[in-house]
């Protein structure tokens, strides 16, 4: 089996911007992008101009950069394969997308029947090198849930809309997600129909976030069992969310929720960089906490941001930038 792919250790987290096309809206109302972005994974992403064409010449840099041409083949390669085969070798890996509502989370992580975003390529991927590898026994479950305003719903539970507590297990840092069904599977189409029934009972509505896992368990070479997650999740919008009396507790918590991870990550960045153990805020959110064992240690973690190219979403694109740039 080849290795795994080792990222540079600055990459431990690895955070990705990708910007989409314009939509017929956006093309409509000004067709030039407010973003220049030269070539493929060119790091660096700067304003074309500022609101009202004001000079502005801000720019930012990250571990990749993804055009607007960049297809969803070209996304899994540069920034979640190697998640995906660390797994494979026995590290908890995690991949987010995070992005203003309609910047392209959803189209990154599933994708479309004509360009399958990374969760079904990363299926096959997991599958393909299952086959590459007679030697090893693999063992695969995979889980599917939502977390909605704090609270976990099982989404593959024969009980539809099943809410799940968490504990604390034995190990230090172990999380207990009790009574989380876990599904053994076999081949890339059991996957998918997991995958399917999942979302037709997720709720609605671009606040939702999402964790199709794959769990792993490789005997090795040495008769060890290696046991890992594979999560993939899909984030609530990260514009501000206060536009209705309804949503709002709804947008608190995921404001919170995005704010803990923020900070949960950048101290994970910061630990790996200077080898210095500091208190991480887990506890602050249900997501950072039943993401506990996947953000800890020698966990793999990318961080896809999507971006709209239009000025009409110049303010949250640049938040959604100053977020990112707040995770290293
Ligand atoms: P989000 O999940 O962030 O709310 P979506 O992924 O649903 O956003 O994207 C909003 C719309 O834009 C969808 O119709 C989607 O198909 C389209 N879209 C998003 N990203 C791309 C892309 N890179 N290429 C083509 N269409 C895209
Ligand atoms: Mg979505």
């Amino acid at each position: 089996m080849e290795p795994a792919p080792i990222l540079d250790a600055s990459e431990t987290v690895l955070v990705s911007v990708r910007v989409r096309p314009h939509n017929s809206t956006e093309l409509r109302l000004d067709p030039t992008s407010a973003w220049y972005t030269s070539t493929f994974n060119d790091r660096m992403i700067k304003l074309t101009k500022g609101r009202d064409g004001q000079r502005d010449n801000r720019e930012w840099n990250f571990d990749r950069i993804l055009p607007p041409e960049t297809d969803n083949a070209k996304i899994y390669a540069t920034s979640a394969r190697a998640h995906v085969r660390s797994a494979m070798e026995g590290y908890n890996a995690v991949v987010f997308a995070y992005g203003q509502t309609a910047s392209g989370k959803t189209f990154t992580l599933t994708g479309s029947p004509t360009n399958p975003g990374i969760i079904p390529l990363a299926i096959s991927d997991l599958f393909a090198q299952i086959r590459a590898t007679p030697d090893r026994e693999f063992l695969l479950r995979a889980s599917y849930l939502e977390l909605y305003n704090e609270t976990i719903i099982d989404l593959l539970s024969p009980e539809a809309g099943r809410e799940l507590s968490i504990s604390e297990g034995r190990k230090k840092g172990e999380i207990i997600i009790n009574g989380l069904t876990e599904c053994a599977v076999r081949t890339e189409d059991e996957v998918r129909k997991l995958i399917r029934l999942g979302e037709e009972r997720r709720k609605v509505g671009g606040t939702d976030w999402n964790q199709p896992s794959d769990g792993t368990r490789t005997p090795g070479r040495d008769k060890t069992t290696r046991i890992s997650t594979l999560s993939i999740i899909d984030l609530a919008g990260s514009e501000r969310h206060t536009s209705s009396k309804e949503r709002n507790a709804e947008g608190k918590h995921i404001n919170q929720s995005l704010l803990t991870l923020k900070l949960v990550i950048s101290k994970l960045a910061d630990m790996a960089s200077k080898r210095q153990v500091t208190h991480v805020p887990y506890r602050d959110s249900k997501l950072t906490r039943l993401l506990q064992p996947s953000l800890s240690g020698d966990a793999l973690i990318s961080v896809i941001c999507t971006i709209s190219p239009a000025y009409v979403n110049l303010a949250e694109s640049i938040s959604t930038l100053s977020f990112a740039q707040g995770l290293k």
